[in-house]
């Protein structure tokens, strides 16, 4: 997700003749302009990110590459020189949010580079280019090129910063990207290419550095990480043997790609017990039209493994309502499978037609507001379940990594399983880790006792 502006009378100052940045392309309506000096500009950098957990792990590390260079990471409200928004292009509601923060990031401060780079930005950069607002689109292609395009467009280069870069407890890591299954209404393969892996050498060395930084828990990630060229049985061996960091957390699995070997890993409790696996329908004939690779009798058998082999586990999922076709049997189906599995969280989605994937041209689309009635169902039915979920742990006492302060002496922080506590203290938490007792239910968190407050 990414910067530059023009927009009524001002005038961003870049370099006269941008380099060849591959698919980093300039606004037409910004051509040819006059320009002036940029030296009332700072070398603040804000990075937003919409999506999946691989274009947080992308962001993350285009956040530190900037900060190794000099640029400070602030938040897009302390009026940065450069607004980086990493989009997504999933759903039409995620071209819609990415279309809105571009613009917010212009009006907050008109004088600053808005960049679009991402998913968005690689399906349909015109899009993004032609918005007055949006100074710079890079598609993922050049994503990684970052870093430069933007020292060459502002022209300057950055000053040592003497603010500390933006501490995190937990930090994702890329190990895998691309998408070689071309599910029949994802867009996913085709702004994000082939699979690819990087070298685990490379995943081990990242990691080690992100351990040196301080950061506790690490996120591997990617679009499909189950597909990992080498086995992520044997990536995960080696990260465990070769590193200290406390706490392991996978991004996403499909059912297919849990095996009693890949679980038998567990056993080390610096993996997390929290497996989020998309389900996308819980109903068979809608499953095959989406061209998903398993049954749901496969993935009920998959998760059942994983609850024997490790109790207390948080199994979380993604469910898409309103797919072409699916009827209210089927979607009734798809509930009452939910219902049972019991999970920990759901992520609804209503279809979104995309452009170039097998669903748009198939018949029978639902309508929008049928679509709502039964995303409205099945987020009711995840309130539910995670209620039920969370309740279980009343009393009990977790290992928590506490992250940031929410407000005033209220600190908030992640258990292994996923559940999010709340907990009040004077001192400062972050990234400590300790155990907790559960105290209670609060909406979507559980309140804790610290053992010296
Ligand atoms: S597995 Fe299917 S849903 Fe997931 S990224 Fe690949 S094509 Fe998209």
């Amino acid at each position: 997700m990414a910067f530059c502006k023009v927009g009524g009378d001002t005038v961003r100052h870049r370099s006269p003749t941008p380099q060849n940045h591959g698919s980093a392309s300039l606004s037409p309506h910004k051509q040819g302009t006059k320009q002036e000096d940029m030296g009332s500009l700072t070398d603040t950098v804000a990075l937003d990110t919409l999506g999946c957990k691989l274009n947080q792990a992308e962001s993350e590390s285009l956040g530190k590459r900037l900060t190794d260079i000099g640029y400070t990471i602030v938040d897009p409200s302390e009026r940065p020189s450069a607004y980086i928004l990493n989009t997504c292009t999933v759903t039409h509601v995620a071209d819609r949010k990415s279309r809105h923060l571009l613009r917010l990031a212009h009006r907050r401060n008109p004088d600053c580079l808005v960049v679009a780079t991402g998913c968005y930005a690689e399906r349909t950069p015109q899009d993004l280019t032609q918005m007055p607002e949006v100074d710079i689109t890079v598609g993922n292609s050049d994503k990684a090129r970052l870093p430069d395009i933007l020292k060459d467009y502002i022209h300057r280069d950055p000053q040592e910063s003497s603010h500390p870069s933006i501490q995190r407890t937990r930090s994702f890591i890329k190990i895998q990207e691309g998408c070689d299954q071309f599910c029949s209404y994802c867009i996913v393969p085709f702004v994000r290419g082939v699979e690819r892996s990087l070298p685990a050498d490379d995943i081990v060395d990242e990691i080690r550095r992100r351990e040196d930084d301080g950061h506790k828990e690490i996120v591997l990630t990617g679009t499909r990480i189950g597909s990992y060229h080498g086995g992520l049985g044997n990536l995960i061996q080696r990260v465990l043997s070769e590193t200290n960091v406390p706490r392991f957390r996978l991004s996403s699995l499909q059912a297919q790609e849990i095996t009693t070997n890949l679980l038998g890993l567990w056993q080390d409790s610096r993996l997390c017990r929290h497996f989020h696996s998309p389900l996308q329908s819980g109903s068979d004939p809608v499953l095959e039209r989406m061209g998903r690779r398993y049954t749901t009798a496969d993935y009920e058998s998959a998760i059942d493994q994983i609850r024997e082999m490790l109790p207390d586990v948080a199994i979380t999922t993604d469910i898409m309502v309103g797919f072409p076709g699916e009827t209210d049997e089927e979607f009734e189906e798809s509930y009452r499978f939910c219902q049972r599995m019991a999970f920990a969280n759901i992520h609804v989605f209503q279809y979104s037609a995309r452009p170039g994937t097998r669903a748009l041209h198939m018949d029978d689309k639902i309508d929008e507001a049928i679509k709502k009635e039964r995303s409205e169902k099945m987020l009711r039915l995840a309130k539910e379940t995670a209620h039920s979920f969370r309740s279980r742990f009343l009393e009990r006492t977790m290992d928590v990594l506490w992250e940031q302060q929410v407000s005033k002496g209220i600190w908030s922080g992640l258990t292994g399983n996923y559940i999010r506590v709340l907990a009040q203290s004077d001192k400062q938490l972050t990234n400590e880790c300790f155990p907790i007792r559960v105290l209670g239910l609060n909406g979507k968190y559980v309140t804790a006792d610290l053992p010296y407050s």
